[in-house]
């Protein structure tokens, strides 16, 4: 055996390893019920898990388990990052993914807190001309990159879990999104889900909610979900954890969509 077959050889094995122990310490994570503090934390601070199937309640717990140890977040402005906001950022999140096995956030490693709305540089293009302008901002998502939230509106969306905007689930479901190469309200449908349906449904519902803009007509909808298709998944994902009953009543095709898309239906949660 030459040097350099060896020298792989070992590097081979070294991955091996590491692979090994990280499969087995996110097994750990996964199945260990939340510390003490942070149960305190996740039962007052989002009240929605207490609606959530009792049997799904530990697969939540080991989702933030691995979310807090993989998952790096920083304070802007500031903000001294707390388990308040990490559990309670880490636990809305986990909910869009507590049914689908093997699902995580892949290309997540960061999140940015500020306090409050942050300006985020907006780019227009009007007649060939590009123009830059400031525009507030409570929450964004980057493709490949991190999640930026406002922790005064992340943490009101958990405490207030149905008047149907949240935050955290509207940057999460785009993280969801993007995985797919393009953030285009198009997110991975599992195998027996029916790609043509999915897509039929979502155009319909997405034209009927720019048409209610449009009229100024009142929907369980904002009207920010007619901005475009991403934007439509990302607030009806919000409106389907928290006005569950109101989006199966005036978009039932939609709704029964979601419940495949998530493994969850939360209008039958009591
Ligand atoms: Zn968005």
């Amino acid at each position: 055996m030459t040097i350099a077959a060896i020298i792989l050889l070992l590097a081979a094995l070294a991955i091996g390893a590491h692979l090994l122990l990280q499969r087995r310490r996110r097994a750990r994570l996964l199945a260990a019920p939340l510390s003490a503090a942070n149960k305190a934390i996740l039962v007052k601070r989002v009240p929605l898990y207490e609606k959530l199937p009792e049997n799904l309640r530990p697969r939540l717990e080991g989702l933030v388990n691995r979310f807090l140890d993989e998952v790096t977040f920083y304070g802007a402005k500031g903000v001294e990052i707390t388990d308040d906001i990490r559990v309670t950022i880490a636990a809305q999140a986990s909910f869009l993914i507590v049914n689908k096995p093997n699902r995580w956030f892949h290309t997540l490693r960061t999140i940015h807190i500020y306090p409050a709305a942050f300006k985020s540089k907006l780019t227009e293009i009007k007649d060939h001309v590009h123009s830059e302008r400031d525009q507030a901002r409570t929450g964004e998502s980057w493709a490949k990159g991190p999640v930026i939230l406002a922790w005064d509106h992340a943490a009101f969306g958990a405490v207030a879990p149905h008047d149907g905007h949240n935050v955290v689930m509207h940057e999460f479901a785009h993280q969801l999104d993007e995985q797919t190469g393009a953030t285009d309200g198009s997110p991975l449908l599992d195998a027996d889900h029916s790609a043509s349906r999915w897509a039929r449904v979502f155009q319909d519902a997405y034209e009927r909610l720019r048409e209610h803009a449009s009229f100024g007509r009142e929907t369980v909808m904002d009207y920010y979900g007619a901005t475009n298709p991403a934007e439509f998944f990302a607030v009806v994902t919000e409106v389907f954890f928290e006005r569950p009953r109101a989006l199966r009543a005036e978009e039932p095709a939609l709704y029964a969509e979601l419940v495949q898309y998530y493994r969850l239906d939360p209008a039958a949660w009591r």
